[in-house]
């Protein structure tokens, strides 16, 4: 079975106490990973240390960054390298959210740099796409996540694309409380796979995880989730409430 993920992005919320007492929270629970199942949370930078040291040891638990550079180092105040992040024993990254996108210029060509260095220097780049509203009313989604996908990852060997985590997040569903359906979710990731398979092949597409996210909650998750394309979530929102996090945890594919 393809990695069934539950990732957090925590974006710019909390303290350091506040996000050591929710990690204590969500870890504390007593849960047993399958092999094919992972968490993973995305914390802001001055965190990542202590979010890695916390997991330390435990299976199938992992930390993202929210963001990286697309240089290796250099005269780049404010900015972080993926090497800064191997070195603090971060190994995921979340790359292109479409807050990102949208309040800090990130283009795909942009994003394709991120995940080469991603990749280049062995940090899971988690790929985040998605179309706005706009372009979901006109039914064009399809061809507009397709265009994201190709202009950012289509260049990767079949290789480094299993090396990927994509999360498909549609921008009107992010943080409105508005959810895309289990059919419409399933239907635009079973597109997205199909996408993948006309450049790389059924066999490498049926084994990259694409996660949904979007007002992914407690009480939505199961039913996401077991959409046939749906092999997790990127959670904003709800990943800042531990009961609510666990919750969705417990909601991944067995
Ligand atoms: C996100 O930040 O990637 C996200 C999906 O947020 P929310 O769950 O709050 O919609």
């Amino acid at each position: 079975m393809r990695k069934q993920i539950a990732a957090a992005n925590w974006k710019m919320n909390l303290t350091l106490s506040q996000a050591s007492d929710l990690l204590d929270e969500v870890l504390s629970k007593p849960r047993t990973l399958g092999k094919d199942q992972w968490v993973v949370f995305g914390v802001p930078f001055p965190y990542l240390p202590m979010a890695v040291e916390k997991i330390r040891g435990r299976a199938n638990t992992a930390i993202a960054a929210q963001n990286c550079y697309t240089k290796k180092s250099g005269a780049y105040t404010g900015e972080v390298s993926v090497e800064m992040l191997k070195s603090v024993g971060v190994t995921h990254v979340i790359v292109g959210h479409s807050e990102r996108r949208e309040y800090f210029g990130e283009s795909n060509a942009m994003l394709a740099e991120k995940l080469n260095l991603a990749l280049e220097s062995g940090l899971t780049p988690i790929f985040c796409c998605g179309e706005p509203l706009s372009i979901r009313e006109a039914e064009t989604q399809n061809a507009f996540v397709e265009k994201q996908l190709k202009e950012s990852l289509y260049h990767l060997s079949s290789e480094q694309l299993l090396k990927i985590v994509i999360a498909y997040e549609p921008i009107w569903a992010i943080g409105t409380g508005k959810t895309a359906s289990s059919a419409q979710a399933q239907e635009i990731q079973a597109y997205l796979r199909s996408a993948l398979a006309s450049q790389y092949g059924n066999e490498i597409a049926n084994q990259v995880s694409i996660l949904y996210g979007g007002s992914v909650k407690a009480n939505n998750a199961v039913e996401l989730f077991g959409c046939a394309d749906v092999d997790g979530g990127l959670v904003g929102g709800a990943s800042l409430n531990g009961v609510e996090f666990g919750a969705i945890i417990d909601g991944l594919k067995k």
